[in-house]
């Protein structure tokens, strides 16, 4: 297994969408370990607040601009020699998405140029960001990386075009991997949380939640509640996806990162309400005409290639999360 406390020490690692709820956890973690991150952002989705603690700091540059500009991607590579990329900018939120289904095209061109641009400057590898919205509407659960299950085998199993790109993505990845010298691993990320996820309408269901929670409403539940979902704590996907970066027997590789067990979203409801003390009880309303009923990784692949998998604390991580939403929903109010 490699080393994920020694193999980053001065090296340059480029993080697109670093700041990000997820780019910006990573970008704590590179410097933690002793590398130098250049991280970009265009601020679509991503907040200065996230990586204003970095700013400054001899290890962190911030470089705002948009990744699917070709001409800003160049200036970069010129200007670092840069060993590592994650890329995982991208336009996200099932809401935001749906709203607005063309905003997710240009994502392709930052993937095409960077594919260009990183061979020609011979990086060591790229990690990129995939979804397990990879999988669509698939009902063969738990869902594995290998078996044909993604929606792009299946006409009828349209999700997003999000998940398309998706799929796109990770096609383009592991072409470059096999054919043209560049090392590329894709993750299939299941539902992460944990500080700095958006919370807002926008946002997503734990740091939703925990929002309606804290302002004294109730959580709101769609549908029955029966939904599933696979949730992973940022710190557990943060060193996953080092690890995946180091590992080379990941080169080439689409690989599920999850804890490998299914919450109903009435659970979570529970347990956050359990855990704030408050006396609420969640709400029910109208389904998601998009919703995905089910969804839960098969994670055999991941503790093949990455170690052994996950500690299954969930109460603890809900916790934690509630607390930094606690400490800085009242900093922003004060
Ligand atoms: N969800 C909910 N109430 C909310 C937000 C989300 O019941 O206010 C449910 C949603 O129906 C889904 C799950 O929480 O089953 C996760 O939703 P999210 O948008 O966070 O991520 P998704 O997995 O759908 O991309």
């Amino acid at each position: 297994m490699a080393n994920i406390e020694n193999d980053l020490k001065s090296k340059n690692v480029l993080v697109t969408g670093g700041a990000g709820f997820i780019g910006s956890n990573l970008c704590d973690k590179l410097i933690s370990l002793g590398a130098a991150v250049i991280c970009l952002d265009n601020f679509f989705t991503g907040k200065k607040d996230n990586i204003s603690h970095l700013i400054g700091q001899e290890n962190f540059v911030l470089k705002e601009g948009d990744v699917n500009q070709p001409e800003f991607l160049e200036k970069i590579f010129d200007e670092y020699n840069i060993d590592y990329v994650f890329h995982y900018a991208a336009v996200l939120g099932v809401k935001r998405v749906t709203e607005n289904p063309l905003l997710v095209l240009p994502d392709l061109d930052g993937i095409r140029h960077l594919l260009r641009i990183a061979q020609a400057k011979k990086v060591k590898k790229i990690v990129f960001a995939s979804s397990s919205e990879a999988y669509g509407f698939s009902t063969a659960l738990p869902l594995k990386e290998d078996d044909g299950q993604e929606l792009i085998a299946n006409q009828s199993n349209h999700a997003h075009l999000y998940a398309l790109i998706k799929l796109i993505g990770e096609k383009i990845m592991k072409t470059y991997n096999d054919h043209y010298g560049l090392p590329t691993v894709s993750l299939r990320f299941f539902n992460v949380f944990g500080p700095r996820q958006e919370s807002s309408a926008y946002g997503f269901v734990v740091g939703v939640f925990i929002k309606q929670i804290l302002d004294g409403q109730p959580p709101t539940i769609y549908g029955d509640g029966y939904q599933t979902r696979d949730f992973i704590y940022i710190d557990d996907n943060v060193r996953l996806a080092i690890q995946a970066l180091l590992e080379e027997k990941t080169n080439g590789e689409v690989i599920n990162i999850g804890v490998g067990r299914q919450t109903t979203i009435v659970d979570l409801a529970e347990r956050l309400l359990r855990l704030s003390g408050q006396d609420l009880r969640p709400v029910f309303i109208k389904d998601r005409s998009y919703e995905i009923k089910y969804r839960s990784p098969d994670v055999t692949k991941m503790r093949r290639l990455l170690g052994d998998g996950i500690a299954d604390n969930l109460d603890d991580n809900l916790k934690k999360t509630y607390e930094w939403y606690r400490k800085n929903m009242f900093k922003q109010k004060a």
